[in-house]
């Protein structure tokens, strides 16, 4: 079986930046699936805008006519901040024998020795680092010795072992962010063409960024 791909974002909301990693994600390293996890409470940054409900509707929308994208709505489900490695844990568990490649993007990358039990997350799954634009990878410091220890550039690495190896890969870039599509919600600045119009859809009649917007036909 191929490997799982497991993506968690705050998806506040959820755009083409994302979709589109996902996609030459899923291709690139030839995985079964992707799981897109919104996050229950986000441990490192302030709490999401939008509901969880909200959130999971939009990225059930937004993924709907992919079926190799699955929904996976547990961090929503679980009490407490939203941490990788217990979701990763619980993922392990329900698929022991698989390769699990937990997706992030190069930002997300570098700030993680702050996250939670950080160094256990490469006893749980692989850990794929997604270029974003104006990032570069670390040569010095932990992830520096990190992506020493542990980098690959074949995938097959990845699909052998079910743990353990650090791919980076550059995704298309799109400099689009879930900040700016709210601020400019906000300010009554329409967000199409920045996601699925389902998603838009689904902002605009919650108004979840924003009071009194309409959805124009
Ligand atoms: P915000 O602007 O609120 O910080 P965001 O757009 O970065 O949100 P998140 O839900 O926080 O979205 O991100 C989830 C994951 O998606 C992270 O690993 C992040 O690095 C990655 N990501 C976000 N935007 C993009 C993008 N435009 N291209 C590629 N990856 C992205």
């Amino acid at each position: 079986m191929n490997p799982i791909g497991v993506f968690g974002g705050t998806f506040d909301p959820i755009h083409y930046g994302h979709l589109r990693s996902a996609h030459e994600l899923l291709y690139a390293l030839k995985l079964a699936e992707v799981r897109f996890l919104p996050c229950g409470l986000p441990p490192h940054r302030e709490p999401a805008i939008a509901s969880g409900e909200q959130r999971l509707a939009m990225v059930r929308a937004a993924t709907a006519g992919e079926h190799r994208f699955v929904v996976d709505d547990r961090e929503l489900r679980r009490d407490g901040p939203s941490y990788s490695v217990d979701t990763l844990l619980a993922l392990r568990a329900e698929f022991p024998a698989r390769s699990l490649c937990l997706m992030v993007g190069m930002d997300a990358f570098l700030g993680l020795p702050k996250w939670y039990q950080w160094r256990q997350l490469l006893q749980l799954a692989h850990l794929i680092v997604a270029h974003r634009p104006g990032w570069v990878a670390p040569d010095t410091g932990p992830l520096g010795e990190l992506l020493r220890d542990r980098v690959t550039e074949n995938t097959d690495d990845l699909h052998e072992s079910r743990a353990g190896r650090i791919f980076v890969h550059a995704v298309t870039q799109l400099e689009i962010s879930s900040s700016a599509i709210r601020k400019m919600t906000l300010a009554g600045q329409d967000p199409r063409y920045l996601m699925p119009d389902a998603v838009r859809e689904v902002i605009m009649k919650s108004g979840c960024y924003s009071a009194g917007l309409e959805v124009s036909a």
